[in-house]
């Protein structure tokens, strides 16, 4: 830290992003990526005229984009906003509703980026412990008088709650805005969307990074009611206009079209999730019921640092997590049928 840099932020500890070694190919399971590709025809966008284009700045408003994603969802198009990643749209959302001088609540385990933007932003955090076996009690979300975030389905535990359930903690803090990150939840959670349309209070995250296959596109949304969206844009043109590259919003638009193309994959990717969590645990592993495309696993007699250093010795990454209530478990993306199979085998070697 240089000596110019603002005591204000002299504490704030950067998120960490999963590794990305460079030092050999190693089978990524580390950060939740999709293993298969985008659909042809995004490159096919992505080619001829739209290179040449590249010299203009993207539409600020991204209109195009946001009237695919409102067709998509059945909503109007002031109640979308679109962001660099996900990430981009969350750090919008805490800078505009969490530093109102109340904080932000969100579960003790949970996305480890909501901490860095509550210190980020200097909001007061509270950590709402999960109950037995990582629950998540909406009852714990009653009149909290703060903003609350929570990840639906949860990362790492990979829980997710019913709608119905969602429902509950946005009723029950009509006076603050309950952001729900629904990064994993084409994988078999259920998606707060259709509520939007009842609660002025709900915004609902969502993005291309995992279910479409774009992380390295940088592309998020939220869903919500206009004034929400337009409290969003005023962060976006308060800090990047043009927040999200032309790339990235005909990448996006192309895969909208495609949908189909992401459904069989989701629809993939659960069928390998429940034969590798079947495998785990013929192995004695304990596995959450996890409704995201990865599983979150524990083995009696192998702790979980042990497996996540020999998996890496054998060129498989998965994500451990040095923090108390987790530390026995791994994180494990689910890849394509032959890479859990390597997997597998490597466990079974370590076992
Ligand atoms: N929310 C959760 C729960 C995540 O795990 C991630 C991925 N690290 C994100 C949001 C951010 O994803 P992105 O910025 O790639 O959209």
């Amino acid at each position: 830290m240089s000596t110019f840099f603002s005591p204000l932020l002299a504490d704030l500890a950067p998120y960490v992003p999963g590794e990305q070694p460079q030092d050999r190919a190693y089978v990524k399971l580390n950060t939740n990526e999709s293993p298969y590709p985008p659909p042809p025809g995004v490159a096919w966008a992505l080619s001829g005229r739209e290179v040449e284009d590249l010299r203009l700045y993207p539409d600020p408003a991204a209109k195009a984009l946001k009237a695919a994603l409102a067709r998509q969802y059945g909503v109007g198009e002031d109640q979308v906003f679109v962001g660099n990643g996900s990430d981009e749209v969350l750090d919008f959302a805490f800078l505009a509703y969490a530093t109102d001088g109340r904080g932000v609540a969100f579960p003790d385990i949970t996305y480890g980026f909501y901490p860095v933007f509550a210190a980020l932003h200097r909001v007061e955090a509270r950590a709402i412990p999960l109950r037995e076996g990582f629950r998540l009690a909406v009852e714990d979300y009653a009149r909290l008088s703060r903003t609350i975030v929570i990840a639906n389905p949860n990362a790492p535990t990979g829980l997710a709650l019913r709608r119905d359930e969602v429902e509950q903690v946005v009723r029950a803090n009509p006076d603050s805005v309950v952001v729900i990150d629904e990064a994993y939840v084409d994988f078999g959670a259920e998606s707060a969307v259709p509520l939007v349309a009842r609660y002025g209070n709900l915004l609902v995250v969502q993005t291309f990074s995992k279910s479409r296959s774009m992380a390295g596109a940088r592309l998020g949304y939220a869903i919500g009611c206009p004034a929400l969206i337009r409290d969003l844009a005023t962060i976006q043109f308060s800090t990047n206009p043009y927040n999200v590259s032309r790339t990235a919003l005909r990448a996006g638009e192309q895969a909208l079209a495609e949908q189909a193309y992401f459904d069989d994959n989701c629809r993939k990717i659960q069928e390998t999730r429940a034969y590798t969590k079947a495998a785990l645990e013929a192995l004695g592993f304990f596995c959450t019921d996890s409704r995201a495309n990865f599983l979150f696993a524990r083995h009696p007699r192998l702790a979980g640092e042990a497996l996540y250093r020999g998996l890496k010795e054998r060129g498989v990454l998965v994500r451990w997590f040095d923090s108390p209530r987790i530390r026995d478990f791994n994180r494990i993306t689910i890849g394509t049928r032959p890479q859990m199979d390597l997997l597998l085998e490597k466990v079974r070697e370590l076992l």
